[in-house]
């Protein structure tokens, strides 16, 4: 295999994939990938301390990322990074000894608090090794009083690669993907794992389809070729799918080291098991996997085996259509008011990661969305199962993501813990589904979750539960996690450290009788350990005799002096000596937990999914019966007929903020649409063009078929009375006017983008959405070009499609184009006000009321009563370009003010002023009747504006 082949050589550098195999050192310099700011590296050599040489080398060994360098209580950082990390976290920045004669800077954060300050981090754009002592530090002072402690990184925390619950978003996937690129600009593999919850997706992608496949993933970070890096194409759709982008030697992207890492991480003979992959899509695993190793460093992350999503096997729906549909965020980029947000009902993180990816990969095989669809129904029909078991889900602790970290060894006993209640909670769902089953019969979908979830694992339960505490203490790392009567040594351990503990309070007081001290303390710290304390003043008669031949002298303070005895000394050993007895022995039985669950990990990673999906089907079940949604009728057809259809989301937000009703609305298109009659003439039309008055509810209208859609083809029940959805293998929305300058588009440039991406892969599967197109430029231009794009869908793509606008003339085109209807929203004029009846009928609108609307919005009367006049003229005219005659034909603006209009003070007349002057409260009989002369002689006299 030759690079000229277009796939990276197996010869040129191929990669051994050795999980755990490479150090920090010698890897992470792969990664080439600039952090905001570049940390410079201080140089070895002479003069330099043992302990920044060991820093120096490290650091150099880390050029892209913020060295994290654990010293004692904190991860200390220097030299540049330590600036960049103060700016960035708002944290002081101090200073530790010199370097080639200048102070070094340095910024520290607390390891326990280490979390929030990665979590900051990241999400700014850098990348983090965290460098930790590898030794004791007594180990090392033995080996001399110079001696530096053995420090290494161990883990390079990166946006794909996060795992900590504090840095993660519970409801949503954190995938790191893996970019390659096809020979022959084929299309694009793509490898994409979540080592947070186990998922490994493998896909190949069209080359016009990268956008979309990673609008659908929303990768926290791309790993491409660096000779891909400053690809603009890739460079664009991943930074609108907001990941970051890290380029890795091309050498990384090697299909026979793919297959290789693949059977070494699974430890299998044959890859065959998991499907048959493309050269390009082992290309692109090659990359992930070897990321996932330069970055772990040594540990590595449950993934379930890699999964193969064709193109075939979902919806495809690109990023300019996730947009505009606002499926999982609007268009502001707000969580609420997209779809996901509307239709969520689980009661579990698990459960809305399941939902949003279902969401994000509609299904195309009516057999697979029927099954999906059956276990809903289910669910919906039986209520009091779906409470009981949405009760037992709410109990259920995130199982994937702390099984993550338990397997990275980063895990704690809170994370046994949530093993432990997940199981628990598992087992209790699968019971009430087999009873379930016993008496309603369950749907497949439903049965295959309640056998996964009855097969758990009852020993590694117990073992859990047995070894366990049932409340976990806030620090774990000082122990008591360990349940007392689960080990026999813990117990007696304990109980010693306990009892030294009541030992030094009886000492204290023997101490304080013995001497008459009443204000004697017994004290503990660091350097001295346990000692007796008393003031100044006291201390004097301890030292002298009887006391000085008990009470041993240790520190005189200023105000203080300490000591110790004998018998405190005892007691020290003891106590320190149990509890660290009964330390080892926690670490020990947390140790051999971790190493059951792992050894389990299999069983567990499956009873998580099983927990995520059924809390995904009874969150749509409690959706569905909430919301009043239909089952669907999903079949291979391309018939799509919604009877009284809502919008998902502005149903929601009408009945939450006003109490409106939603109006339903049919939409019809396809074959056998409208057979029983209720759309005659209709029959077989695919295309609706949608007229109709600003502000009627075209936009709305065609969204909510396309929501329909992709709800019925995720396995949702739908808002409609009834539908019956030909399944899409596209879906396309496409809204004129929305600009992308920063990628120096213009607003039209980006419609027609993005209508030529319609018109070249729209199939006669393919639903495509048409907002206003043609609008962002001349009014005969956009015309044209809606008016071909019509008869191009028509003819060439003959796909379904809904193309609302307000180029009424397009409606000529339903007489002309056999499959083409027209569509109006109705609305009521009532004395030169429209009332809107959102009401979708057959039909053509002859205007758009736009001036009525203009008014609503509140424009001044001046504007939209001249507007009248223009729009009048215009129309009389009948030729909107020849603007320049109509010049003559428009009295001037200011005649056209509104007669209820209230002139200025200048413009008032003498009359209108004289009285607007008067106040009739103030008037005698005899001023009112001389005021009325005065007016009625004003009127008899010449204005002033009108005389010659
Ligand atoms: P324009 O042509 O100005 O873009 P439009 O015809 O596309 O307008 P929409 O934006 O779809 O109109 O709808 C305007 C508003 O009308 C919506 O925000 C919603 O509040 C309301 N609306 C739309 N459809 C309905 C409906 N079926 N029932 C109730 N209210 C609706």
């Amino acid at each position: 295999m030759s690079l000229d082949s277009g796939y990276p050589s197996g010869k040129d550098g191929t990669i051994e994939a050795s999980f755990m195999a490479d150090s920090a050192q010698k890897t992470n310099q792969e990664i080439k990938a600039a952090p905001p700011a570049k940390p410079a590296v201080p140089s070895t050599g002479h003069g330099v301390t043992p302990m920044m040489a060991q820093y120096s080398e490290i650091r150099t060994a880390n050029p892209d990322c913020l060295l994290f360098y654990r010293m004692g209580d904190f991860y200390e950082l220097f030299f540049e990074d330590a600036i960049a990390a103060s700016q960035a976290l708002g944290i002081a920045l101090t200073k530790r000894g010199k370097h080639e004669g200048h102070d070094i800077p340095m910024c520290g954060v607390p390891v326990h608090a280490a979390d929030h300050y990665l979590q900051r981090l990241i999400r700014l754009g850098f990348r983090v090794a965290v460098c930790e002592q590898m030794e004791d530090p007594a180990e090392a002072k033995k080996r001399g009083a110079k001696a530096v402690v053995r420090r290494d990184v161990v883990r390079l925390v990166t946006p794909g690669t996060l795992t900590e619950e504090s840095l993660l978003d519970a409801q949503k996937n954190n995938f790191l993907t893996s970019l390659f690129r096809l020979p022959g600009g084929e299309g694009y593999a793509f490898a994409s794992v979540d080592i947070s919850t186990g998922e490994f997706l493998i896909a190949e992608v069209a080359f016009a389809d990268l956008s979309s496949e990673l609008a659908r993933l929303q990768p926290r970070e791309v790993v491409v070729s660096d000779r891909l890096d400053a690809d603009a194409d890739i460079k664009n759709a991943v930074e609108q799918s907001g990941a970051v982008l890290t380029p890795l030697p091309q050498r990384s992207f090697d299909s026979k080291a793919g297959e290789r890492s693949l059977k070494t991480f699974y430890g299998v003979a044959s890859i065959e098991g998991f499907g048959a992959f493309s050269r390009g899509e082992l290309c692109a695993v090659a990359g992930v996997l070897r990321y996932v190793e330069l970055t772990q460093i040594g540990q590595k992350p449950v993934l379930r085996p890699p999964l193969k999503v064709g193109p075939q096997s979902s919806l495809v729906i690109d990023a300019a259509t996730q947009t505009n549909l606002e499926l999982v965020r609007t268009i502001r980029g707000e969580k609420r008011g997209c779809l996901l947000h509307a239709i969520d009902r689980t009661v579990t993180g698990a459960g809305a990661r399941e939902l949003a990816s279902r969401l994000a990969s509609p299904l195309v095989d009516p057999k697979a969305i029927g099954a999906r669809l059956d276990a809903v129904r289910f669910l919906l029909e039986f209520p009091s199962l779906r409470q009981e078991l949405r009760d037992d889900l709410k109990r259920a602790p995130d199982i994937a993501r702390a099984l993550s970290r338990l397997c990275l060894n980063r895990g704690g006993p809170r994370d046994l813990g949530a093993i432990r209640e997940g199981l628990g909670v598992a087992r209790t769902c699968g019971d009430r589904l087999g009873q379930g089953a016993g008496v309603m019969g369950l749907p497949n979908a439903l049965a295959e979750i309640s056998e996964q979830l009855q097969s758990v694992d009852a020993k590694l339960r117990t073992e859990l539960q047995e070894a366990l505490v049932d409340d976990f203490p806030a620090l774990a790392r000082d122990g008591n996690y360990v349940r007392q009567g689960y080990r026999d040594d813990l117990d007696k351990n304990r109980m010693l450290r306990d009892e030294s503990r009541e030992i030094l309070s009886a000492l204290q007081a023997a101490y304080s009788e013995r001497t008459g001290i009443g204000s004697l303390k017994i004290r503990h710290n660091n350097v001295l350990g346990y000692f007796v304390e008393v003031t100044a003043t006291h201390g004097k008669t301890l030292l002298a005799p009887p006391h000085s031949d008990f009470f041993i002298h240790r520190q005189t303070l200023a105000s203080a002096v300490r000591f110790t005895t004998a018998e405190l000394s005892e007691t020290e050993i003891k106590i320190t000596t149990a509890a660290d007895c009964a330390l080892a022995i926690e670490q020990e039985v947390f140790r051999d937990l971790v190493q059951s669950v792992i050894e389990r990990e299999k069983g567990i990673a499956i009873s998580a999914s099983a927990l995520a999906a059924l809390d995904c089907y009874a969150g749509l079940a409690v959706l569905a019966e909430e919301q009043s949604y239909t089952a669907p009728i999903v079949d291979d057809s391309v018939t799509f007929r919604v009877e009284a259809g809502r919008h998902p989301v502005v149903e929601q937000v009408l009945a939450e903020a006003s109490d409106t009703t939603f109006i339903e609305n049919d939409c019809f298109l396809g074959p056998g649409a409208g057979d029983d009659g209720r759309s005659e003439g209709e029959n077989g039309k695919r295309i609706w063009i949608v007229t109709g008055p600003n502000m009627a509810g075209k936009s709305t209208f065609l969204r909510q078929n396309a929501l329909i859609i992709i709800l019925a083809q995720m396995g949702s029940f739908v808002p409609a009375r009834a539908a019956h959805i030909g399944t899409v293998d596209r879906l396309f929305c496409r809204v004129g006017a929305s600009d992308d300058l920063a990628r120096g588009r213009s607003t039209f440039m980006v419609e027609m983008v993005e209508t030529a991406g319609i018109l070249n892969q729209a199939s006669d599967r393919s639903f495509v959405i048409l907002d206003e197109i043609g609008r962002g430029t001349a009014t005969y231009d956009g015309l044209s070009i809606a008016w071909a794009t019509v008869e191009y869908l028509h003819e060439i793509n003959c796909c379904r499609a809904l193309f609302a606008t307000h180029y009424h003339e397009l409606t000529a085109l339903a007489q002309k184009l056999a499959h083409t209807a027209n569509a109006t929203i109705e609305v009521k004029e009532w004395q030169d006000e429209i009332v809107f009846l959102h009401k979708v009928i057959a039909g053509a609108a002859d205007r758009s009321y736009g001036i009525q609307v203009a008014k609503l919005a509140g424009l001044p009367d001046a504007v939209t009563n001249r507007a009248g006049e223009v729009l009048r003229l215009l129309e009389a005219k009948g030729d909107s370009t020849g603007a320049s005659d109509l010049l003559d034909d428009l009295p001037l603006f200011a005649a056209s003010r509104p007669k209820g209009h209230a002139p200025d003070r200048q413009e008032r007349s003498e009359v209108e002023q004289a009285l607007t002057d008067l106040n009739p409260d103030e008037l005698t009989p005899r001023d009112a009747l001389e005021a009325l002369y005065k007016l009625k002689n004003l009127c008899n006299e010449p204005s002033g504006s009108d005389s010659p």
